[in-house]
């Protein structure tokens, strides 16, 4: 295959499934907090790291670990050190690595992220979700703008590299309103953001809401022309997109853990549902731990489905074309057996979707809306 793998970067994604409260837009795997025992699962993540180690015994140190959720802020300070001592023990932690902490506003203020930085977390990932009380309250969240304010502060006090996460494209939502909006967050000078569009699933809250007519997504020309607000607001603020939905101001505070991801490098996935991507002798494999948390206690190793090389080159696709530096054309010839196709090519450059430069097919804004779209368009 030689085309994904860890010579793409190699990360550690660990899934800590519980939440204070879920939110009604939420279509991860997640449960609520409540007063648990939480050892039984940080006992059963680091049996499924040893056993990854043993099977990945050539793999590399770790260049990322990201804590993901759920709400990872709820994990005390030494159960973050447990982890990462783990990881040490195991795989190893290659020098300068990302290692990153989601965290929800309320648990900054509980617990001081000097406590997360001292247990080697160096990177923040601040889920604001919204500036404004009405869209928080909308969005079900059990912080408010201040709280959301008064955590971001603390964060930077402690963390340069750090990141927030917005929420757009609310129903309703009107083009003056997120202009507003996102100006005042960017004036709050976080170095990286994360801009998602609301996206109505239909197993969620939101979803049961919008199927009983009580709830309108916007349309989709709304979204878009959202989107590109956004993009000129980034742009003006020296955020400029280095990915469909994700801004930073310099390189080094790009995400480097998302980065394995659209790179087609391998990463493991421990905790509740967590998936990952190996490659082993030559065979992509894609890996799904058990999904409730009593499950996955029981038995940490994660059912595996060898990808065929046309499903490889399909997915590296898919991710390639995320990232404003593009898709590698050669990449492409390795993983599908045949360059794009020409014809292809130029019909993208004539849409201004999408153009070629030194090799690598990059996509302009308005191809970024229509990024899937373009993915099928190459497939051969
Ligand atoms: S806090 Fe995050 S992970 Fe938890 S329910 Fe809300 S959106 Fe989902």
């Amino acid at each position: 295959m030689g085309a994904v793998g860890p010579d793409y970067g190699f990360g550690l994604y660990i899934h800590w499934p519980f939440c204070a409260r879920i939110c009604p837009y939420c279509d991860f795997n997640v449960y609520a907090a409540k007063d648990r025992d939480t050892a039984p699962l940080i006992a059963a993540m680091i049996d499924d790291l040893i056993a990854h180690k043993v099977r990945l015994s050539a793999h590399p140190p770790v260049d990322s670990v990201f804590f993901g959720g759920g709400t990872p802020s709820l994990l005390s300070e030494a159960e973050i050190g447990q982890l990462l001592k783990a990881v040490n023990d195991t795989f190893g932690i290659r020098s300068g690595a990302e290692i990153t902490l989601e965290a929800n506003p309320n648990d900054v203020l509980r617990s001081a992220p000097e406590s997360w930085k001292a247990a080697g977390i160096n990177r923040l990932s601040l889920g604001l979700q919204s500036l404004q009380d009405e869209a928080l309250l909308f969005l079900g969240r059990d912080h408010d703008s201040h709280a959301a304010r008064h955590a971001l502060a603390a964060t930077q006090k402690v963390f340069d590299n750090h990141s927030v996460d917005l929420i757009y494209a609310r129903p309703g939502q009107s083009l003056e309103e997120w202009d507003t909006e996102l100006n005042r967050v960017l004036a709050l000078g976080a170095p990286h953001l994360s801009l998602y569009e609301l996206t109505i699933e239909e197993r969620t809250a939101f979803g049961k809401r919008a199927a009983r007519g009580e709830l309108h997504p916007m349309a989709d020309d709304d979204q878009a022309d959202l989107y590109e607000l956004t993009q000129s607001l980034c742009e003006a603020a020296d955020l400029p997109a280095y990915e469909v939905s994700n801004h930073a101001r310099a390189p080094q505070y790009e995400s480097r853990h998302n980065h394995i991801y659209w790179a087609s490098g391998d990463w493991i996935g421990i905790g509740p549902g967590a998936h990952g991507r190996l490659t082993i002798e030559n065979t992509r494999i894609a890996t799904e731990a058990a999904r409730r948390p009593a499950g996955y206690q029981a038995n940490t190793r994660p059912s595996e489905t060898p990808l065929s090389q046309i499903d490889t080159a399909r997915e590296f696709l898919a991710m390639a074309l995320r990232p404003v530096s593009g898709l590698d054309l050669k990449r492409f010839e390795q993983l599908f057996g045949a360059p794009a196709e020409r014809e292809a090519l130029e019909d993208l450059a004539a849409n201004e979707w999408a153009f070629v430069e030194d090799d690598r097919l990059k996509l302009t804004v308005s191809g970024r809306l229509v990024a899937d779209h373009i993915a099928a368009l190459l497939t051969p």
